[in-house]
């Protein structure tokens, strides 16, 4: 089925006795029996809900995966899956990652005996070197947040195939509508729900969605047992937005191509990163991998120019605030915001600057949004 009817039906009809056409919402901590044994399929919210089964049936089918588990957050996602390791093992990341899933890479996960490589994983040697025989997982984000760098999915999942190592796939910034990575082979895909998939700025969740049996019980037991499970009612927020994602994200998309190429071109702007501009240096496998370029782009703005500060203040349609995916547009500098919690030497790493401008560009007509950027731009 198209995921743009996909996302409308799938799972959604829960509503045995009055044939209602949305999801109800079950706010109950727990569910009776009729008698020892006996009950309807769900005995406890932590366990399982039917608002959270309809969003979990809902994105397992977006991403052609088996199942899905929801949880409370993008980082819950994150840390249930560091528990499918143990003490010892190793795991081979990018050094580009998403700030948050940095630091409990690098701080919290590190405490519990877990070990990491943050390499640049555009460069498959540098991948293949950073392996050991204690490594154990590949943690992929492609495109990289903020600088839209392309990690070669195929490749990753080869090399991970011949070591037997399970690659789990941050997919947040392209969404299940831009980029399907259980097609090609991953083990597992993750989102931070509260970004595109939910797409209104009104709820935190997150989702994992797999392909396999051994996943699939795996991850569920992890899940209730560290008790990381998504809320009824956060269910079915992103349930509701979920619907609208195809026509959100084809919205996004075309805004982001007009103002990133708008920005190119300015003279106050240094660089834009972009997967749409054909400036990108990765084209052949933007094509290979990805079915759009997202909503998200980064730019480097000439603060002998323009200070941060002038340029954030005058904006009136750009946010400032961390967060992205939603209809509105949002701008922050990751440098001082979201990834601040990497330190100066993982910034510096990873390539991000204090004038690196992330922009998660919303869906309001794309003119007001280039005048308000111009209008900011100047000194
Ligand atoms: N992964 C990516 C790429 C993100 O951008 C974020 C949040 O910004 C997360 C994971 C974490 O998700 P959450 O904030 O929902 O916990």
């Amino acid at each position: 089925m198209n995921i743009k009817t996909n996302s409308v039906h799938t799972g959604v009809y829960k509503d045995k006795s009055y044939n209602s056409v949305t999801t109800p919402i079950y706010p109950t901590s727990t569910f009776y029996y009729d008698a020892i044994g006996k009950n309807k399929g769900y005995d406890y919210t932590r366990s399982g809900n039917p608002t959270r089964t309809a969003l979990e049936e809902n994105l397992a089918s977006l991403e052609g995966g088996r199942g899905c588990c929801v949880t409370a957050t993008g980082m819950a996602a994150v840390t249930a899956l560091m528990f499918l390791l143990k003490p010892g093992d190793h795991v081979v990341t990018g050094n580009d990652i998403y700030g948050g899933v940095y630091r409990l890479f690098n701080q919290v996960m590190s405490q519990m005996g877990l070990t990491f490589s943050f390499v640049n994983m555009r460069n498959v040697d540098e991948v293949k070197s950073a392996m050991t025989d204690k490594t154990k997982m590949m943690w992929i984000e492609t495109p990289s947040n903020p600088l839209l760098n392309i990690v070669d999915l195929e490749a990753m999942i080869a090399l991970a195939k011949e070591r037997g190592i399970v690659t789990a796939v941050d997919n947040t910034f392209m969404s299940p509508y831009f980029q399907n990575p259980l097609e090609l082979g991953a083990d597992i895909v993750m989102h931070s729900t509260t970004k595109y998939i939910n797409g209104h700025s009104d709820v935190v969740g997150g989702a994992i969605i797999f392909n396999s049996e051994e996943m699939e019980d795996r991850i569920r037991y992890l899940v209730n047992a560290l008790g990381v499970s998504e809320a009824p009612f956060d269910a079915w927020l992103v349930l509701r937005g979920v619907k609208t994602l195809a026509h959100r994200m084809e919205a996004h998309q075309a805004n982001a191509l007009a103002i990133a190429q708008h920005l190119e071109q300015h003279a106050h702007v240094k660089k834009v990163y972009y997967p749409g501009l054909a400036s990108h240096p990765q084209q052949d496998l933007i094509k290979k991998q990805m079915k759009g370029f997202g909503g998200m782009l980064s730019f480097e703005l000439d603060t002998s120019k323009v200070s941060l500060d002038q340029f954030f203040a005058k904006l009136q349609y750009f946010n400032l605030a961390e967060s992205l995916g939603g209809i509105e547009s949002l701008i922050e500098s990751p440098w001082h915001m979201s990834h601040a919690s990497m330190g100066e030497d993982g910034l510096k790493a990873s390539g991000i600057t204090p004038e690196t401008i992330r922009v998660s560009v919303g869906i309001e007509e794309v003119k007001d949004l280039i005048a308000d950027l111009d209008n900011a731009l100047e000194k």
